[in-house]
């Protein structure tokens, strides 16, 4: 199936008769005539539901067509993107072990990496996405167990060059873990350059309507977890918690890492999304490949009516030839990108400001990835606990504006930021 095809129809295939739409099952638990035939999956010798914490027919039909979309093998919904990362990297990394991040990633990502993390025994050691072979092989120890990035960084916009970072991954025998939230499946599939294991936060495009809260995980299903049997034991020795399984040798390289994240971490951790909002969720993936071209589309005019623009002194998109990802991002990316922009307002934070109070379209939301337009003056809102210096150091200037284009007639769109660049002058 093509990837329009897949967003409505994989995952889930009604028979004669059956609900078009992927039934909610709104069930917390599910009977059985027997104990005996109850334990049998608790041994995880048959497979079958028994208590959605673990596993919900409804999320597992939405995870189905995320895992398809991305060309993966398995895949599961979290609640939230928070909870797919943390999920992902926990399932082979742990107390004592060493994980090597992309220090250009979602900041919730990495307060999750360099202080919660840290304090549960992980390592982390961030690099720059421009890092050359030589500086990426060099962040590697005996104990590092993976390597971690977003396909585009949100919210600094940075293009990672998967494919190097795979092939540094792949000769220290650890996997890739990327962040597909922006670009979503349909404008970058990491998997087909070499990614391990794709996350996302479902609540930014996938979701698309800013209703839900989510995140999935999907395993490319090529990691030969027992080739590398001493540095993922979680993965290769017996599970005590789960009957001593072997999920390296149970399952293969297609199940293991999906079957361990939900049998013991979701079962540990819990962070299910409702059955309710895995329907909801899938809604708005039905017409993600829909969306995502007309948010290039409009974003690339946007950008370009700002670089134009005597009010704006930078433009960051990677759809714009001056962008230093350009290149890389057309060989990744070939239709486009995502639909976030950053620019920068002369004048500083005052001008940033006025032009803040004169939108009358943008809504001023902390959200991106919205049907709508959204926009952000962080050092107004989300930062303002920092002053000038700190903003400067952090990347993110007084200056600075975020801006989430939507799916509006760009006209309007455009309309709006040219009366609130003018009322900045
Ligand atoms: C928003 C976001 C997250 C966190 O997702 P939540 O759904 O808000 O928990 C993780 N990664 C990226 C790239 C994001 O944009």
């Amino acid at each position: 199936m093509k990837i329009e095809t897949a967003a409505l129809h994989a995952g889930y295939t009604p028979k004669s008769g059956e609900p078009r739409q992927i039934p909610i099952i709104q069930s917390t638990t599910f009977p059985y005539a027997t104990s005996e035939e109850m334990g049998k999956l608790f041994d995880l010798e048959a497979s079958g539901y028994f208590y959605t914490r673990l596993q919900n027919p409804t999320n597992d039909y939405v995870a189905a067509k995320i895992a398809a979309m991305e060309g993966g093998a398995a895949g599961m919904l979290t609640s939230s993107g928070q909870a797919a990362n943390f999920y992902a990297v926990f399932n082979i990394a742990t107390c004592g072990d060493h994980v090597i991040s992309s220090s250009s990633i979602y900041g919730g990502t990495f307060n999750l990496f360099a202080v919660t993390m840290k304090k549960m025994g992980i390592d982390f050691t961030f690099v720059s996405p421009d890092c050359t072979e030589e500086e990426l092989n060099a962040a590697f120890k005996p104990n590092t167990k993976a390597v971690f990035g977003e396909t585009i960084a949100n919210p600094a916009l940075t293009v990672l060059n998967i494919p190097l970072f795979a092939k540094c991954a792949h000769a220290h025998g650890v996997p890739l873990i990327i962040d597909n939230t922006f670009p979503t499946p349909v404008n970058c599939r990491p998997i087909e350059w070499g990614a391990d294991i794709v996350t996302h936060s479902t609540t930014k495009y996938i979701d698309g309507h800013a209703a839900t809260v989510g995140g999935a995980i999907v395993d490319a299903g090529k990691f030969d977890w027992m080739a590398h049997k001493d540095k993922f034991p979680g993965l290769t020795t017996p599970d005590e918690s789960y009957h001593g399984v072997v999920y390296a040798e149970k399952f293969g390289k297609e199940g293991a890492f999906i079957t361990k994240c939900t049998a013991q971490l979701m079962r540990d951790f819990g962070s299910i999304q409702s059955p309710h909002n895995a329907y909801i969720l899938n809604l708005g993936l039905e017409s993600l490949a829909v969306r995502m071209p007309r948010y290039v589309e409009n974003a690339q005019k946007v950008a370009e009516f700002l670089e134009a623009n005597e009010m704006v002194t930078w433009v960051n998109y990677p759809g714009l030839p001056s962008n230093k990802y350009y290149e890389l991002a057309k060989e990744l990316m070939p239709n486009g990108t995502c639909g976030v922009i950053s620019f920068g307002v002369k004048g500083g934070r005052k001008a940033a400001e006025t032009f803040m109070k004169n939108l009358k379209l943008g809504s001023i939301e902390t959200h991106v990835a919205d049907a709508v337009t959204c926009v952000l003056h962080p050092a107004s809102s989300t930062h303002r606990q920092m002053n000038d210096e700190e903003l400067e150091a952090a990347g993110v200037g007084s200056d600075l504006i975020r801006l989430s284009v939507g799916l509006e007639n760009v006209d309007d769109i455009i309309a709006d930021l040219a009366q609130a660049l003018d009322a900045a002058k």
